[in-house]
């Protein structure tokens, strides 16, 4: 059987340097909306793909986020008072595992990638010991007298720090006075295994750095949906597909992208096949019928609407659903004209639609090598997928 891991994640410390909102009353960073969700909502998430176990050690004020951020996950969540001291939360937290790998965050890397986590945690395995590290590529200087301090062979190092439970615990024991759990190993069994950690993984310390972290949340990649493992979510795919006619005096749109060519599509909206076959493949995910449902073709409103505001319609319909895109996929089949000029750009306005990251969008163009009502440029035929978490 593969070893258990659990995560202990610290969300108990002070935010001294987050300064005051507008009523003087300090900002507890912990408490900061990042893309809808807290850090220790992010930091859950991420860790309910790696983790059997999490305990969260909160304070007062972060209680009621913790337990909020516990009801997320179907990976058992315990959250325990920390301790004033880092070390008091790390060895509480610990104490409250049953695991044979521990993995100790501090909640504030809130955009930790899941590449980090799971080579921390598997040196762990191998090793004993994993912890994050970059290498220092600044030029570091002395504040005093400006004198340069010679960086080669320092590295900075992040958290999750990951370690054999058991020896890491025997450790604290004998530790004197403690500084962080690298120290506390490396008294006992020598240096910690390093592994390579990521400049996105950075710690949220200071007001000045909320936006930065709010965009490293909201991109997809590191983002709700794809990190979570879809540990609690339930997935759904769908399928989409349309055909419009080709006809001259229309514009040709795909995607939301004007295309430059001598005919168009024919239809009562843009006539955006590959944004209705998204659309339809959306929909058909989360089990709401076709777009003929809802946009109908003798509908007055709907004519020369673009598509994009249809789509708009449907990612309403999925959020009171408490739906989110996962990812789409879909393949365009015409003739001519050439799009991989334009793929990049529909690819980004779809992305931008449905709420997701460009990385979540697939889109390919082929040529029917002119068979078929396609092949004679007689229409445009869009096929496409799309997977969505519903959220549980
Ligand atoms: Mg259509």
């Amino acid at each position: 059987m593969g070893k258990t891991v659990c995560a202990v994640l610290l969300a108990a410390g002070g935010s001294t340097r987050m300064g005051a909102d507008e009523n003087g009353r300090p900002i507890n960073k912990m408490l900061i909306d990042l893309c809808g969700r807290t850090p220790i909502e992010h930091c859950v998430l991420r860790f309910s793909a790696f983790a059997d176990e999490i305990v969260i050690a909160a304070s007062r004020s972060t209680e009621q986020a913790a337990l909020k951020a516990a009801k997320l996950v179907s990976v058992p969540v315990k959250v325990i008072m920390g301790g004033s001291l880092r070390q008091d939360s790390v060895l509480n937290g610990i104490r409250n595992t049953g695991c044979d790998i521990v993995a100790i965050h501090d909640c504030a890397r809130c955009a930790v990638g899941g590449d980090v986590i799971l080579r921390a945690i598997e040196s762990a395995k191998l090793f004993g010991s994993g912890v994050p590290a970059v290498k220092v590529t600044d030029t570091l200087r002395r504040e005093s007298d400006g004198e340069t301090v010679d960086r080669t062979g320092l590295v900075r190092m992040q958290t999750p720090q990951c370690f054999d439970r058991e020896r890491l615990l025997k450790a604290y024991e004998n530790a004197p006075e403690v500084t962080d759990d690298a120290a506390i190993w490396r008294n006992e069994y020598g240096p910690v295994r390093l592994t390579r950690g990521s400049i996105e993984n950075e710690k949220l310390t200071e007001a000045e750095d909320v936006e930065f972290f709010r965009k490293l949340c909201c991109n997809t990649d590191n983002g709700p949906a794809i990190e979570r493992g879809y540990d609690n979510m339930r997935l759904r795919i769908g399928i989409g597909e349309d055909t419009h006619r080709l006809t001259e005096g229309r514009d040709l749109i795909l995607g939301g992208v004007k295309i430059p060519f001598r005919l168009g599509l024919l239809g009562h909206s843009d006539a955006d096949a590959l944004v209705h076959a998204i659309m339809d493949a959306l929909l058909g995910a989360a089990a709401l019928g076709d777009i003929g449902r809802y946009f109908s073709d003798k509908d007055p409103r709907y004519e020369g609407i673009s598509s994009l505001i249809l789509l708009e319609r449907v990612m309403e319909m999925l959020k009171d659903k408490d739906a989110e895109v996962v990812n789409v996929d879909a393949v365009i089949t015409a003739q001519e004209p050439k799009l991989a000029p334009f793929i990049d750009k529909m690819r980004k306005t779809i992305a931008d639609a449905i709420g997701v990251g460009i990385d979540s969008v697939g889109l390919k163009a082929t040529t029917p090598e002119h068979l078929g009502p396609e092949g004679n440029l007689e229409c445009i035929t869009v096929r496409a997928v799309a997977c969505i978490g519903l959220n549980r």
